[in-house]
C-alpha cells in the first residue's frame, strides 16, 4: 500500500499514517498485550506467564500453536489456500535483570525484572500480524508464527532449533526485526550480508605463586602479568585486523585472590569479543592465544584460555533483504528505508536461524526522544507504542506479498 503525500516525519503524520496502515483497528489490543507483558517481565527461558499469554492469544484466533519448543518457545501455523510456499516470522518473548526507573502506568511488577529491550513490542506485534493475517487471510500458503524465550543470554533460537523448529515447520524463509532506539521512528534499517556481529566470551586464568608483598621475588605474582595481557590485548583490533574488518575485544572483568599485603598467585581476566565476519573472529581468538601463551611463559606462570563464541553474525540473504526493504519502501516510502545500513556490533540470536534458512533481520527506528530514546537494556529504555501499527503492518504485509499467487 503506498501512502500518498507521506513524506515529512512519521511522527507528524502518525495520524494520518495511522489511517493508511493496515493493523490500525488492532493498536488498541496490541497496546494491552504490550502493557501487560511490560508489567509482567520474565527471564530467560522462565517465560511460564508470557508464554502462556501468547498461546492463548493465538488460540482465541483459531491458530494451530504448539508449546513447549525450545522450552518455553511457541510455533504458531497459520494456512491459507493451496500454496506449498511458507514464511516464518520471529519474536522474542524475554526481559532484562534491570530494575525499572520509569514511572507508567504499566510499570514492572516483577522486581529487578524489565523489557528493558522491547521484546514485550515485538511480541505484541507479530500477535497483532497474527490476528490481522487470521481474519484477512489474503494469502495463499502458510505462515509459521515464532515466539522464542531466551535471546538475552543468545540461547532460545538454538534451543528451538534443536527441537526440530525447521524439520516440524518447513519455512521457506524466515525474518525477525528489532526496535532501535536514538533511530527516527518507523524508519527500516538492513543490508545484505552481516548485519549484527558474533559474540565471543573469553576467560584467561593465571596461576602464579601468592606471596609476601614486601618479597615479590619468592612469589610470581599474577597481577602484573595480568595487566600487560590485558594492554597488550588492545593492539589486536589495532595491528592484527585489517582496518577494513570491524572488531571489538572489551576486558570487563580482572579478578584476583590478592590482598593489601598478599600478592596474587591467582587471577581470572574475563570479557567478550565482537566480529562482522568468521575471518576476524579467528584472528581475535588466535591473537589473543599467542598474547596469553606468550605473556605468561616470560613469567613462568601457568594459564587456562577459554575462547567461547555464543552468538554467530546475523547474515542476511540478499534476495530477503531486498524483498524485506522493498515491502517497508511500498508502506511507508522510500525515505523510510535504507536497504544498506552499517553493520551493528551488537549480536543477535536470531543468527541461528539464519545459519540454517535464509531470512533477513530488520532494524526500526524507536525514536530519539525520551524513553524511545535511551540505549536497549537501560532502566529508562522504554518500547515506543507507536511502533505496534508500523511493526504489525510490515508482518502483515511481508506475508501478503511473499505469498501471493
Ligand atoms: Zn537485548
Ligand atoms: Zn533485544
Amino acid at each position: 500500500m503506498k501512502l500518498k503525500g507521506f513524506t515529512a516525519g512519521l511522527e507528524k503524520n502518525y495520524k494520518l499514517f495511522q489511517m493508511n496502515s493496515v493493523t490500525q483497528n488492532y493498536e488498541k489490543e496490541m497496546l494491552e498485550w504490550r502493557h501487560d507483558f511490560h508489567a509482567h517481565p520474565e527471564l530467560n527461558f522462565d517465560l511460564d506467564i508470557t508464554s502462556s499469554k501468547v498461546a492463548d492469544i493465538l488460540k482465541s484466533f483459531g491458530l494451530e500453536v504448539h508449546e513447549g519448543i525450545g522450552k518455553t518457545g511457541i510455533v504458531a501455523v497459520l494456512k491459507n489456500g493451496n500454496s506449498n510456499k511458507s514464511i516464518g516470522i520471529r519474536a522474542d518473548m524475554d526481559a532484562l535483570p534491570v530494575t525499572e526507573e520509569n514511572d507508567c502506568t504499566y510499570k514492572s511488577n516483577h522486581e529487578g525484572k524489565m523489557h528493558a529491550c522491547g521484546h514485550d513490542g515485538h511480541t505484541a506485534m507479530a500477535l497483532g500480524a497474527a490476528k490481522y493475517l487470521s481474519n484477512t487471510k489474503n494469502f495463499n500458503g502458510t505462515v509459521y508464527f515464532i515466539f522464542q524465550p531466551d535471546e538475552e543470554k543468545t540461547q532460545g533460537a538454538q534451543a528451538m532449533i534443536d527441537d526440530g523448529l525447521f524439520e516440524t515447520f518447513p519455512m521457506d524463509e524466515v525474518y525477525a526485526f528489532h526496535n532501535l532506539p536514538g533511530m527516527e521512528l518507523g524508519t527500516f534499517a538492513t543490508r545484505a550480508g552481516t548485519i549484527t556481529a558474533s559474540e565471543s566470551l573469553f576467560k584467561i586464568e593465571l596461576r602464579g605463586q601468592g606471596g609476601h608483598s614486601a618479597l615479590p621475588h619468592m612469589g610470581v605474582d599474577t597481577i602484573t602479568v595480568g595487566t600487560q595481557i590485558i594492554t597488550a590485548l588492545q593492539s589486536i583490533v589495532s595491528r592484527k585486523i585489517n582496518p577494513a574488518m570491524n572488531g571489538v575485544v572489551s576486558v570487563t572483568k580482572f579478578e584476583s585472590d590478592g590482598n593489601e599485603n598478599i600478592l596474587p598467585g591467582h587471577s581470572i581476566i574475563s570479557g567478550d569479543a565482537r566480529a562482522l565476519s568468521p575471518e576476524a573472529n579467528q584472528i581475535i581468538e588466535r591473537s589473543m592465544k599467542d598474547i596469553v601463551d606468550g605473556t605468561a611463559k616470560a613469567h613462568g606462570v601457568d594459564y587456562d584460555f577459554n575462547y567461547l563464541t555464543r552468538t554467530n553474525m546475523t547474515i542476511n540473504s540478499r534476495d530477503q533483504a531486498a524483498f524485506a526493504s522493498k515491502v517497508a519502501a511500498d508502506l511507508f516510502g522510500e525515505d523510510k528505508v535504507d536497504g544498506n545500513c552499517d553493520p551493528k556490533l551488537f549480536s543477535e540470536d536470531f543468527a541461528q536461524m539464519l545459519m540454517v534458512k535464509p531470512g533477513c533481520y530488520i532494524l526500526i527506528g524507536n525514536g530519539t526522544e525520551g524513553t524511545h530514546g535511551q540505549s536497549l537494556h537501560s532502566s529508562n529504555y522504554d518500547f515506543n507504542d507507536k511502533l505496534l501499527v508500523i511493526g504489525s503492518s510490515f508482518w502483515s504485509k511481508l506475508v501478503e506479498e511473499r505469498l501471493n499467487d
